[in-house]
């Protein structure tokens, strides 16, 4: 049986982005958790060969532009996390446009080139209310997206989203439509016994145990590649803790220690590409068409 690649995903934002910890802190980067965790990913894909897909926080790039040098130099490919990790929620297509061109002239400064193709709504904020940015991303030079988060959970989700690939239709974004202007590549969500179970990362990653998340992963691979996110808050050893709601902390704090043993793990278990080569490779995305 042939398997199917996976995908993992680093989505580049300060320890004080989160929705949940954002309003409870000043936006202050004097510590540098963003660095020492990106440095730490880095290191665990260079120790397994694997390159994977960075969707960097504007801000981020903005303050560290030799960490996106370093990150392209290595051969992951760079995505977009939008300039000020503000949801569509709170976003209108005209603010949201303008966050798109900053962050291709962020990256632009920084590489010389504008490679990004791909982009990931902060806080999976691509739903039924925010289907309006998807018209925007096309226009603005996206060929794919990973923001449906294909069931509802608390803060996020689109019920009854395909679970694989697809082309999200401009009036129902949970319908496939092959002539869809854009593509999705959702995050990992498993199907077990008729219940979907999402296990690709953040806290669903944290809090499973790695022999249910590989053996929903396992099942995963067999029919359609797997997509997973962390972030580099998660893999810093010095997170500063913030004084949260008990529902809030246990689902930014839950079991942060496992998540480099995890990763390790899945690192050596699963083929990875980056997103956009595996779009590549299964002919979603026309390599030559979409250099930019
Ligand atoms: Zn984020």
């Amino acid at each position: 049986m042939t398997l199917h690649p996976a995908a993992i995903t680093i989505d580049v934002e300060n320890w004080f982005h989160p929705e949940l910890v954002r309003e409870r802190v000043p936006a202050d980067d004097t510590n540098h958790v963003v660095r020492a965790g990106t440095e730490a990913i880095l290191e665990a894909l260079a120790r397994h060969r694997v390159s994977a897909t960075f969707f960097m926080l504007g801000e981020v790039a903005t303050r560290h532009p030799d960490l996106v040098r370093r990150i392209a130099a290595a051969g992951h490919e760079i995505g977009c996390h939008g300039m000020t990790h503000e949801p569509l929620w709170r976003l209108t297509p005209e603010t949201f446009r303008r966050e798109l061109r900053d962050f291709r002239a962020v990256i632009r400064s920084a590489l010389g080139a504008d490679p990004v193709v791909g982009y990931r709504a902060p806080t999976f904020s691509l739903d039924r209310t925010t289907a309006w940015a998807l018209p925007v991303l096309r226009e603005e030079g996206f060929a794919y997206d990973s923001s449906i988060f294909p069931m509802p959970v608390m803060l996020y989700g689109v019920r009854g989203a395909p679970l694989g690939i697809y082309r999200p239709a401009g009036d129902d974004l949970a319908r496939h439509d092959p002539q869809g202007g854009l593509i999705e590549f959702p995050v990992a969500v498993g199907s077990l016994a008729g219940l979907r179970l999402p296990v690709a990362g953040g806290f669903y990653l944290r809090a499973l145990p790695l022999w249910l998340l590989t053996a929903v992963l396992d099942r995963i691979v067999r029919s359609r590649p797997a997509s997973l996110y962390i972030h580099p808050w998660e893999c810093a050893p010095d997170l500063p803790r913030v004084a949260l709601p008990w529902t809030s902390a246990l689902i930014t704090y839950f079991q942060l220690d496992s998540v480099g043993r995890k990763l390790e793990a899945l690192l050596s278990r699963y083929e990875f590409l980056t997103m956009r080569a595996i779009l590549e490779r299964q002919g979603h995305l026309e390599a030559a068409t979409t250099r930019r």
